[in-house]
């Protein structure tokens, strides 16, 4: 499933190709709906500027003038295509035109991605909490994990405490961390907050710069896959050493997620 660094990457690719051109035309799947819970019906962006595309926590945002934003989120398979080649393409979903004549195709196999037309703010209306790179995390982290007994990587991937950490990223940054996946969250020390969100930081950082882990079927807007799924410790390597102590990797099943870790290395 796509997290915060393949959706950053999409964005930020998104964002040059975007910027200043109106949608004339917008033809979205009925069955399953891929519109779903916006408060705008999705005809509203049709004559709209878009001014920037950005992400918030998993979501991709296109920002139209007025406050007007389309959230985009991939879920399991979505892969938001600029001008693909011409023809159908597989799995459309949803199909944007554009005034230069380009389009922006919503592709998506399993049919669980979504979208949505909104006024207002991105963060609160889509209920996400705070972005992991926010300074202001640092300070907020103790108080956001103070007697909670959830363990630590079950809460990292609820998107109300910090949005944008999915499966595999959680399970990187706490082998980086040197953190046990059970572990309560509440029951963190002042250094393994610290170590967890500098790890955090890190891991999501690298993947950015790898342009994502391409595991599943993600691809970026040009339909290319990312290289970041061959540089990771400990996520899909049950059973394989650990790059840093050689003991076999773990893997347990934490709210009926996957979850890798080596047991030498996290305490
Ligand atoms: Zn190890």
């Amino acid at each position: 499933m796509p997290e915060l660094p393949e959706v950053e990457t999409i964005a930020r690719d998104l964002a040059p190709l975007l910027r200043g051109r109106r949608v004339v035309s917008v033809h979205a799947a009925r069955q399953p709906p891929v519109f779903v819970g916006g408060s705008l019906a999705p005809r509203t962006i049709v004559g709209r500027r878009i001014r920037d595309v950005s992400r918030t926590g998993k979501f991709i945002i296109v920002e139209f003038d007025e406050e007007v934003r389309l959230a985009v989120h991939l879920r399991m398979t979505g892969n938001l295509l600029f001008n693909p080649p011409a023809g159908p393409v597989r799995y459309t979903r949803a199909t944007f035109g554009l005034d230069n004549g380009a389009r922006l195709v919503f592709a998506d196999v399993r049919k669980f991605g979504r979208m949505r037309v909104f006024r207002g703010d991105a963060r609160a209306t889509l209920g996400v909490g705070i972005d992991p790179f926010a300074p202001e995390l640092d300070a907020r982290l103790a108080e956001l994990v103070r007697g909670r007994r959830t363990p630590v990587k079950s809460w990292l991937l609820d998107q109300r405490h910090i949005a944008g950490v999915g499966n595999i990223y959680a399970c990187e940054a706490l082998y980086y961390a040197g953190v046990r996946p059970k572990k309560r969250v509440g029951k963190l020390s002042l250094r393994e907050r610290a170590m967890l969100l500098t790890a955090l930081r890190r891991v999501l950082h690298k993947a950015i710069r790898h342009r994502g882990s391409s595991v599943d079927d993600y691809v970026d807007a040009e339909g290319k896959a990312g290289r970041f799924q061959n540089s990771l410790a400990v996520y899909g390597r049950a059973g394989m050493p650990c790059r840093r102590c050689g003991t076999l990797i773990r893997r347990i099943v934490l709210a009926q997620r996957g979850t890798f870790y080596c047991p030498t290395c996290q305490v």
